[in-house]
């Protein structure tokens, strides 16, 4: 291997711009690891609700079948097509936001409608089983791409009701500080996250526990799409958690994007 060769002899002479070489290639050995790994989980992920799909097939295709055993089979068949299809709608999210241009600082999205529709879509999700309250106050608009700020909240309450057992509360607050940064949190009584796991938390198909985020119908790539929704956004995420407590993850918006909501928004919408 090439370019493991060059970096022993370029450490075993020391010269400062060989040394810059070596980093380059080692940076780019990393880049290569990366996608790598990238596409065998990406397979890894394709390959397994395919495998279960063809054992089904097999299965309704060589056995006799009673109405109700076909239709549950029919049922799971549509699990895993449903899990298909979330992964590749990730991906491509993905791939839209790492590729695209960044969302023009001129368009303004009504905070509240946004969170009126994190809402309710997390209380579908919930069935019931969650008590889900959301809190804002002040009426904002932020600066951005709509289905970009969208995902990214939604990501967060989707996450929250996966990884809180039935009883528990969501809380989802806006509140800007008094320097004008404004903060969203989501908040959960959740199964919370060893510390060990926090900085690697946005990388993509990293999981804590693989089997309840597939269960949960989880694809590792949420929190990486909220990393890279803020990102574009100039935004940051934090996290706090405790394990058997639950978990607040916030994401912290610069005044500079930031505005009120005109009395002209509130007069539309009454
Ligand atoms: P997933 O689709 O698996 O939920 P994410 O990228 O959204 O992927 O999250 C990565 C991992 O972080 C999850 O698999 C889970 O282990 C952990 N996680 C995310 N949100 C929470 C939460 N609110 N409470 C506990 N664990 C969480």
């Amino acid at each position: 291997r090439g370019a493991g060769t060059l970096s022993v002899v370029v450490r075993g002479y020391g010269d400062g711009m060989k040394l810059v070489l070596s980093q380059d290639i080692t940076e780019r050995e990393r880049a290569d690891g990366m996608r790598r790994d990238f596409v065998a989980n990406v397979s890894h992920e394709i390959r397994t609700p395919l495998t279960v799909l063809s054992g089904f097939i097999e299965t309704m295709s060589s056995l006799p079948l009673s109405e109700a055993e076909r239709r549950r089979v029919l049922q799971l068949m549509g699990q895993q097509t449903q899990r298909m299809q979330t992964l590749v709608s990730d991906l491509l999210t993905l791939a839209q936001l790492e590729g695209g241009r960044r969302p023009a600082a001129d368009h303004w999205v009504a905070l509240d409608a946004l969170l009126k529709r994190v809402a309710s879509d997390a209380n579908a999700l919930s069935g019931g089983k969650h008590a889900i309250r959301v809190q804002a106050s002040t009426r904002a608009e932020l600066a951005g791409a709509e289905p970009e700020l969208l995902s990214a909240v939604a990501n967060l309450v989707t996450n929250a009701v996966r990884y809180t057992p039935a009883g528990g509360e969501i809380d989802v607050t806006w509140r800007q500080l008094p320097d004008g940064v404004g903060e969203l949190s989501v908040c959960d009584t959740g199964v919370g996250i060893a510390r060990e796991h926090i900085p690697r938390l946005t990388e993509r198909f990293y999981r804590v526990d693989g089997s309840r985020s597939r269960e949960t119908g989880g694809t590792g790539l949420g929190l990486s799409i909220v990393k890279h929704v803020l990102q574009r956004h100039g935004g940051q995420l934090q996290v706090e958690s405790e394990p058997g407590k639950g978990s607040k993850f916030k994401l912290v918006l610069p005044a500079s994007r930031i505005r009120q909501a005109s009395d002209n928004a509130i007069g539309a919408e009454a």
